[in-house]
């Protein structure tokens, strides 16, 4: 089946079956095309496939069976024209960069995002003359006043990382439209399950697939979803000369990981919805960040535009640093790494790992204190979960 003819099918479907394309051999699940290279049948035709007279496949930094079948299926769920699987997260954020800017140019970002992509804005790219304004994540009057004539792109993520932030993606797409930009959604915490962003107008949407694609914590690998033209033709274009390119294995590891995402989103949800609410009535907990709790200031925003509220927690305790990694320190379920969107619980300092290479001026600008704790819920038993988290706030 082509990619249209899963318009007409729900979510649960494109997510097992999109991007299907069985061979000779009538497999059931998707075979890995671990290869670098593939034959021709005659001089003639490689002369073809390299001249572009002829479709076909090449060499994987172009392109590959299994990588093709996991941007389609990630197309189909986003409800994207198109879709390029990358390296890792970063590298698709960098493609999307590098194949949208010019020396000159200038970009619009939120304040809070994943520390690594404020680095990359604020550190590698300016030495090719673009710079960068970062704006509070929700402050629509900022992000209109720091577009610029030469503003290529918005970029944001929705809900923010750590402090579950979230924007308004119609109401930005229509401010970057009337200025002749692109908005770009970093879809990463609520992924097409919870959260369709082209839809609500966005131009294009960023994945770290590393996180809840994969959602078991395997392997690293990005992509790019948006129109034929930009992300099918600009962006592969730039990837197949750079070099960026999803390996096979890992696209086929993000490829079945894509069969359970609908289910595993809604476990994750509930499970961090649960603890949520229990951590707003623990002694010790000064605030807690989650989008589902009615006293979230974007709540009802969260509502309309998402159809769940995502696995992502973070919560403020008293005590700064030190309380903060003794609670950490006390856990014995959860594990203590930076990762997330796995099915395994994981805790986070952001302060001093994820947004430990900024500066403070830019960690303070997006709120990430030195008691703040973030948490990665995962799909164990929530009442376990509960009982570490109790018996490490004891101790902190
Ligand atoms: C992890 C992450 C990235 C970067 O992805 P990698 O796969 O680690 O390169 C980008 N954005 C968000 C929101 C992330 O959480």
């Amino acid at each position: 089946m082509s990619q249209q003819d899963y318009d007409e099918y729900g979510l649960g479907t494109r997510g097992v079956r999109a991007g299907q394309h069985r061979t000779n051999e009538m497999e059931q699940s998707e075979p890995i095309f671990l290869t670098s290279s593939f034959t021709f049948d005659s001089a003639a035709q490689a002369a073809a496939r390299f001249s572009g007279e002829e479709n076909g496949n090449i060499y994987s930094r172009f392109t590959n069976p299994t990588v093709r079948a996991f941007e389609q299926r990630l197309a189909a769920l986003e409800g994207g024209e198109a879709c390029v699987g990358t390296a890792s997260g970063m590298s698709a954020i960098l493609a999307t960069a590098m194949t949208l800017l010019r020396s000159g140019d200038h970009v619009v970002a939120s304040a809070g995002l994943f520390g690594t992509t404020t680095s990359l804005f604020s550190n590698i790219l300016p030495k090719f003359g673009v710079e960068s304004s970062f704006v509070p994540l929700t402050d629509y009057t900022a992000w209109e006043a720091a577009i610029t004539p030469r503003t290529r792109f918005l970029f944001l993520e929705t809900p923010s990382n750590p402090l579950t932030e979230v924007a308004d993606i119609a109401r930005l797409a229509e401010l970057a439209h009337a200025h002749d930009c692109l908005l770009i959604v970093d879809n990463c915490f609520c992924t097409p399950v919870l959260q369709r962003p082209l839809e609500l107008g966005a131009d294009l949407v960023i994945h770290s697939a590393t996180k809840y694609l994969d959602g078991q914590g395997r392997c690293v690998g990005g992509a790019v979803v948006g129109d034929r033209k930009t992300v099918g033709e600009e962006i592969l274009g730039f990837l197949r000369t750079a070099g960026p390119t999803m390996s096979p294995f890992n696209a086929w590891v993000f490829l079945k990981g894509l069969e359970t995402l609908r289910l595993r989103m809604r476990v994750h949800s509930d499970n961090a919805m649960a603890l949520a609410d229990w951590l707003q009535h623990q002694p010790g907990v000064r605030k807690v960040n989650y989008p589902g709790l009615a006293a979230h200031p974007q709540h009802a925003l969260a509502s309309s535009q998402q159809t769940g509220y995502g696995g992502i927690v973070s919560f403020e305790v008293e005590g700064g640093r030190e309380s903060a990694w003794r609670l950490i320190d006390s856990t014995r379920l959860v594990s203590i790494t930076a990762n997330l969107g796995d099915a395994k619980t994981t805790i986070t300092h952001p302060a001093t790992t994820t947004h430990g290479r900024i500066s403070p001026e830019q960690r303070a600008a997006c709120g990430v204190t030195e008691g703040l704790i973030r948490l990665s819920v995962g799909l164990e038993d929530v009442a376990d979960l509960q009982t570490d988290l109790e018996r490490a706030l004891a101790r902190s």
